[in-house]
């Protein structure tokens, strides 16, 4: 067909690689030549396992994954997983800490606060600085099962590089924005998750990392909420995203081949230095977020004449920059600039802005 060359800016689901892209389609009529797509594998055969087993075992070497924890493949997104894990691990005072950086963190707060006889505290909030700065400074004195913390604030633009001192309390992290795109060291946390649909592959899947002893076997919650009959089962108590894992596990394969996390880390410091650099610079575009704090997948900027932003990302939009309209809540433009992102779009977009800059201001 008639393909044009755009770049796709979008905060999820987003960008895939194109060699990823390439090689599905040439297998898709015939996984491994078994005459059939992957699409039309039974999860229970032997060729779908193995095919999970291989992204698993390519995922835990990518994040380093000890064996002490449980890879688990589900659905639902993170929004589900805002349910399940405490549901999982609010066993004790019941009680989820939640760190308040930003829309994803309030969203968490509210869906375990509905759960019967869990309760919520933000032991931390940026809400004041309009989310512009982390929150650092954490009161924890009430007692609770984790802190909640959000590593990358997708609609902000906020991303922890370390972590705040949470006083020995165990970690639950939301990677879902920079996961493969930052190093974190796995033995920080009690749980990680994410939803695939920003640096790994299709929506669908849904990525959880748990610390195994922190599980509690005889908990007996509703099957599909339960992390440890899920891992009992291999993710596979029921029918499985099969095709968004496949997707997924050529990702993992790729990024391996490309070095890794820490070098997917050095790509993406370079793209959103550019940026920033660009932003700092410039006499008509700026970023709200504090420097020290600003994240290297998802780039909030505005003009701060609404107007103009709107002009511009039609006008972005017509030279095939695609997706660039901030989210609803904070207005202005957004670039998300995943692990499949090339530079060469984000020198691209510099020129264009560079561009547009001279038409507004001469
Ligand atoms: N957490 C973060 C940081 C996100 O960016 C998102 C979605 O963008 C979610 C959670 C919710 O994920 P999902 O749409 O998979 O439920």
């Amino acid at each position: 067909g008639n393909v044009t060359e755009i770049y796709n800016f979008s905060a999820g689901p987003a960008v895939m690689p194109k060699s990823v892209v390439k090689k599905i389609q040439a297998e898709l009529p015939s996984y491994k030549g078994s005459g059939m797509s992957i699409m039309e594998i039974s999860h229970r055969s032997s060729l779908y396992v193995d095919m999970q087993n291989e992204a698993e075992s390519d995922l835990r070497q990518l994040m380093n994954v000890p064996d002490d924890y449980d890879v688990l493949f589900l659905q639902g997104g993170g929004t589900l997983q805002f349910d399940t894990i405490p549901l999982n691990l609010a066993r004790r005072e019941k009680t989820v800490a939640v760190v308040d950086s930003g829309h994803w963190a309030v969203r968490a707060r509210q869906e375990a606060d509905l759960l019967p006889g869990i309760s919520t505290y933000a032991a931390a909030s940026g809400e004041a600085e309009n989310y512009t700065k982390l929150p650092y400074s954490l009161n924890l004195d009430r007692p609770c099962d984790y802190v909640h913390v959000t590593l990358n604030n997708t609609i902000e633009g906020t991303m922890y590089r370390k972590l705040p001192d949470v006083k020995g309390n165990v970690v639950v992290a939301d990677m879902s924005s920079n996961i493969l795109a930052q190093r974190y060291n796995v033995e920080d946390f009690g749980l990680i998750m994410a939803g695939a649909q920003k640096n790994i592959g299709p929506a669908g899947l849904t990525v959880v990392i748990v610390k195994h002893s922190l599980l509690d076997e005889s908990q007996n919650l509703p099957s599909m909420l339960d992390y440890v009959k899920l891992s009992k089962k291999h993710s596979t108590l029921n029918t499985p995203p099969v095709f968004a894992i496949y997707a997924a596990g050529l990702v993992f394969k790729q990024l391996l081949e490309e070095g890794g996390v820490d070098a997917a880390q050095k790509r993406n410091e370079e793209k959103s230095r550019l940026l920033y650099e660009f932003l700092d610079n410039s006499k008509l575009f700026k970023s709200p977020v504090f420097a020290d704090d600003r994240s290297t997948t998802n780039i909030p900027f505005v003009t701060g004449d609404e107007e103009l932003d709107r002009r511009f990302i039609k006008e972005a939009d017509e030279a095939g920059f695609k997706n660039l309209k901030g989210h609803r809540l904070v207005g202005g433009m957004r670039a998300s600039l995943y692990n499949a992102f090339p530079l060469k779009g984000v020198r691209a977009l510099v020129e264009f802005m560079e561009k547009f800059e001279t038409e507004i201001k001469g």
